[in-house]
């Protein structure tokens, strides 16, 4: 794989460990922004709700990204409410890949979801590896990932 120049990666059940980290980080967050509030448990539960709807909130996308202490070692982070457009429109991987100034050929998108990050990525012009978190595959995806892993980890033997 050494035409490979950047590895890109989904944030949300691949390189976040949602069940894992996200309380500690919406605890984190109520604390810092809301913590002259006498109940903050409602807000817990609302941050909890919204983000599994899959809304997400520039702010929470960033506090998750700081959370993890993760901000210095990537090139580039692309938050798709800041950027106005997501995945799986193959708009936003072109957004990354005209900030790296790379081709689709030189860059292989990591992610969980079958159809926002696997088949997105691939219309894009990517390679792909599928990490199976809980998304099932879908039968109507065309895209075909070179690899599929189950963490993160395994991607040192792959690369
Ligand atoms: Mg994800």
């Amino acid at each position: 794989m050494n035409h490979i120049k950047a590895v890109l990666f989904d944030l949300d059940n691949t390189i976040l460990d949602r069940t894992r980290t996200f309380d500690r980080f919406t605890n984190l967050f109520i604390q810092n922004y809301f913590q002259n509030m006498e109940s903050t448990q409602d807000i817990f539960n609302r941050i909890i709700e919204l983000d599994q709807d899959g809304y997400k909130d520039t702010l929470i996308q960033h506090g998750k990204i700081n959370q993890l202490g993760i901000r210095d070692d990537f090139d580039l982070i692309i938050v798709s409410e800041e950027a106005g457009i997501k995945k799986p429109d193959p708009g936003i991987f072109n957004m990354a890949l005209e900030k790296l100034q790379l081709e689709p050929k030189e860059c292989i998108f990591v992610g969980d979801h079958p159809v926002n990050d696997i088949e997105g990525a691939a219309k894009a012009g990517m390679e792909t590896i599928w990490i199976q978190v809980n998304q099932p595959w879908r039968d109507e995806i065309t895209a075909k990932p070179l690899h599929s892993i189950r963490k993160v980890g395994e991607l040192l033997e792959i690369l």
